[in-house]
């Protein structure tokens, strides 16, 4: 690592040439209408390169490839311990690509060069990895009928599966959806984000490199109102795995009722509340509930983006808060030392920075932060924000905001607090700050979400489910549980007379 710490990351972004166009039956190819869209660089706003626009023409290609490559068993039918084989192969390639595919995620996102390299490639790789280890370890099950039925419930491939993701964690969304939907044997289309698909198309390179065989996956880029509505009505698709905001995940199951059913599996947007009691270890949690809402610039679906404060202590709180906004500040995220990048796009700054204003007309006040900074580089940055004086019933205690803004809300009694945590659309995760074993046991099975923290935030493991209540959608990334939405349980029932 001190060798890649060391590294000149912008004479290496200067000399990198980024896969642009389509992969589609094992070939790089160009979108049939030869149209592309531009690449930005979020830290200067420069276009990095113009990448293939796929709409339904490319889709449906891949479609054709990834069902004539399911049909064909090149890939389902091998011996578990070949499809292992190759997932591990094309796990070990991504660890070897670590410095291009952490350069191009952070070209792309404008993340920290720091976290892609010791984050986003580390962990896509150990995902693709855990689910290939699991390969040859699965079993099916017998349903005890009775000494004359031998009654078989074993797992199939539902078919083809597509995955359409978010800018935010680009490589890491891929590979939740990648590992179960392989592993199981399926073949994959990968629709990455407009703003975010150059790790996308690496991959798919070295996915070849390992030997996966034509078809079985393929990267679609395009604009989502185009490559990702065809994804969802095309009528031999036969499960999406989605990503992102709520109302596009709305649309997935419109798109589903309207075409084949496909099943559809959502993890959307989130309003994850932060509880902390006065008796917690409040220097620790200070720390957590700046990460939890700065880290990535608040671009998470499970940003801590509500604190619960009790108010005997929050302005104690706010002190220790405080210079964690000045260690987050964002800078130059080529720079190896700096934490915080820049925001996706101007366009989704210029929404930020609307909250802002927003929450102050509602009654809030910004106590830390909240300007813009960094316009001499060109790019789109924003100071780590806090906003007192929210009411649960403001927008900007409602709405995902999706930026470094965290919304704090005060309590007096512990059932106060679990209600306001609870009185959202979202049900991503939540997290509570306190000492007592049976108060936070007590408060972690009130709290309505998927992920529920206790003197924690964001603690993670690939074996640990990640999914959500209410409107953060349905169904379940990570762990052997991602295996349902991609498999299909099949009851085989045998008299033996
Ligand atoms: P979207 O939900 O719009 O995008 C997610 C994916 O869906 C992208 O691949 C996108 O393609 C695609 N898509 C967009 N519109 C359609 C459509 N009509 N039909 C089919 N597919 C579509 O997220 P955004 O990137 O626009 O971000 C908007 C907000 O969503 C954020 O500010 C945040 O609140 C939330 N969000 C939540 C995420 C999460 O992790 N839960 C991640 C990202 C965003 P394309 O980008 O090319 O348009």
């Amino acid at each position: 690592m001190t060798s890649l710490t060391q590294t000149d990351w912008r004479s290496l972004a200067r000399t990198l040439r980024p896969r642009r166009q389509a992969f589609i039956d094992g070939r790089f190819v160009d979108a049939l209408s030869g149209r592309t869209f531009p690449a930005y660089n979020p830290a200067t706003g420069e276009v990095i390169a113009e990448v293939a626009a796929c709409d339904a023409a490319d889709v449906d290609r891949a479609v054709r490839a990834a069902r004539r490559a399911f049909e064909s068993g090149v890939w389902r039918d091998l011996k578990p311990a070949e499809r292992k084989a190759v997932l591990l192969r094309w796990a070990g390639l991504i660890r070897e690509n670590l410095p291009e595919l952490a350069l191009l995620e952070t070209l792309d996102t404008g993340k920290a060069i720091k976290e892609s390299l010791s984050v986003d490639v580390p962990s896509a790789a150990a995902a693709i990895q855990w689910y290939a280890e699991t390969i040859d370890k699965l079993y099916d099950e017998i349903a005890p009928n009775g000494p004359s039925s031998l009654v078989m419930v074993t797992r199939e491939p539902v078919g083809v599966v597509a995955g359409v993701i978010p800018w935010n964690y680009p490589l890491i969304i891929a590979s939740w959806k990648i590992g179960p939907a392989l592993a199981a044997g399926n073949s994959m289309i990968l629709k990455p984000a407009e703003e975010a698909s150059l790790s996308a198309l690496k991959l798919a390179e070295l996915a070849q490199e390992a030997g996966l065989p034509d078809g079985v996956f393929n990267v679609v880029p395009g604009l989502g109102p185009e490559a990702g509505q065809a994804i969802g009505l095309h009528p031999d698709i036969d499960a999406v795995l989605f990503t992102g905001s709520t109302e596009v995940g709305r649309k997935f199951l419109e798109y589903s009722a309207r075409s084949n059913l496909k099943r559809v599996g959502l993890e959307l947007g989130g309003k994850s509340p932060h509880i902390v009691t006065a008796d917690a270890d409040l220097e620790k949690a200070a720390m957590y509930v700046a990460y939890a809402i700065w880290y990535n610039l608040g671009q998470t679906c499970n940003a801590g983006s509500r604190l619960i404060i009790e108010q005997s202590v929050k302005e104690r709180f706010l002190e220790l808060l405080r210079p964690w906004a000045q260690r987050l500040y964002p800078g130059d995220p080529l720079e190896p030392t700096t934490e915080l990048g820049a925001l996706i796009s101007a366009e989704h700054l210029d929404r930020v920075r609307g909250y802002i204003e927003l929450g102050q007309r509602e009654g809030a006040e910004v106590a830390i932060g909240g300007r813009q900074i960094g316009q001499e580089r060109g790019g789109w940055y924003l100071e780590p924000t806090v906003l007192v004086g929210v009411k649960n019933d403001m927008r900007v205690a409602r709405e995902e905001i999706f930026g470094p803004v965290l919304s704090v809300l005060e309590f007096d009694r512990l059932e106060e607090a679990v209600a306001i945590a609870n009185d959202s659309p979202y049900g991503l995760a939540a997290a509570l700050w306190c000492r007592d074993i049976s108060t936070a046991h007590r408060t972690a099975r009130q709290l309505r979400a998927g992920t529920v923290w206790v003197n924690a935030f964001d603690h993670t493991s690939i074996n640990a489910p990640f999914g959500g209540y209410k409107q953060s959608g349905h169904g379940r990334d990570k762990s052997l549980h991602a295996f349902d939405k991609v498999t299909e349980l099949k009851t085989t029932w045998v008299e033996l007379h």
